[in-house]
């Protein structure tokens, strides 16, 4: 007699069919946002001996280098989220193990005419991608859930003050653990400033608790003390 599927193994399927979906996904490029040339959805599956994630990251938009490369955060920006992320416990190698990527919206929007940075996806593009997002957290049911980057955090949290007054807080609703962050990428002087970088260091101390918290232990120097404790908000 076959075997009943654990139900570990039928979120991988199901994430793994959603993902497939979505690399077929077309609707920007049919509504004229994006050229298909330049711009394909990014949606990286589960590693395959590892847990599916219960650490989403959700960012703005893949960038170029992801797009090339076909994974998140594959470049500069990626090595500084990874040694954030390692400040929290997360090893560098279990970074796409321990955390699944997504983005507001999952295609590459261009350059941004006449900047260095890329363009912040449309209100239109981020409507038609809103859906995969949403089923895409029905799905994996995050304990913890990573706001890279100011769009994100506006639209999970809907808070308007400047990325300062932001990072380094965290928020709690219906038992998901929110964390914003600053974009990883070195087009940004936020990071330039130390009371930032200090910001930046208080999240990722809110992290190594709730990972504790949650049952998987950080490597290291154990939990935060109580005065390390978040400032929560819900
Ligand atoms: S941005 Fe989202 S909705 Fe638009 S084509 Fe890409 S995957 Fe589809």
């Amino acid at each position: 007699m076959p075997r009943t599927p654990s139900p570990e193994s039928r979120r991988r399927a199901r994430l793994v069919a959603l993902n497939a979906r979505l690399r077929a996904c077309r609707k920007c490029h049919r509504a004229g946002f994006l050229d298909e040339r330049e711009s394909v959805p990014i949606a990286r599956d589960p590693e395959p001996d590892a847990p599916v994630p219960r650490i989403l990251l959700v960012g703005q938009a893949p960038g170029l280098r992801a797009t090339l490369h076909d994974r998140p955060f594959a470049g500069i920006a990626g090595d500084k989220l990874r040694a954030w992320f390692e400040q929290a416990g997360i090893p560098r190698a279990d970074f796409y193990r321990r955390i699944h990527f997504a983005a507001i919206t999952r295609c590459y929007p261009g350059r941004l005419p006449g900047a260095r940075g890329d363009r912040v996806p449309s209100p239109g593009e981020q409507a038609l991608c809103r859906p995969w997002l949403d089923e895409l957290i029905a799905l994996l049911e995050p304990e913890i859930v990573l706001l890279v980057g100011l769009l994100a955090i506006r639209s999970f949290l809907g808070v308007a003050g400047p990325l300062s007054r932001i990072v380094g807080t965290a928020t709690i609703r219906d038992s998901v653990r929110y964390l914003p962050l600053p974009h990883p990428s070195g087009v940004s002087r936020w990071l330039n400033e130390p009371a930032n970088v200090a910001a930046v260091d208080r999240a990722m101390t809110i992290l190594r608790g709730w990972i504790a918290e949650l049952g998987q232990p950080p490597a290291g120097n154990g939990p935060p003390s109580r005065s390390q404790s978040p400032r929560a908000r819900s």
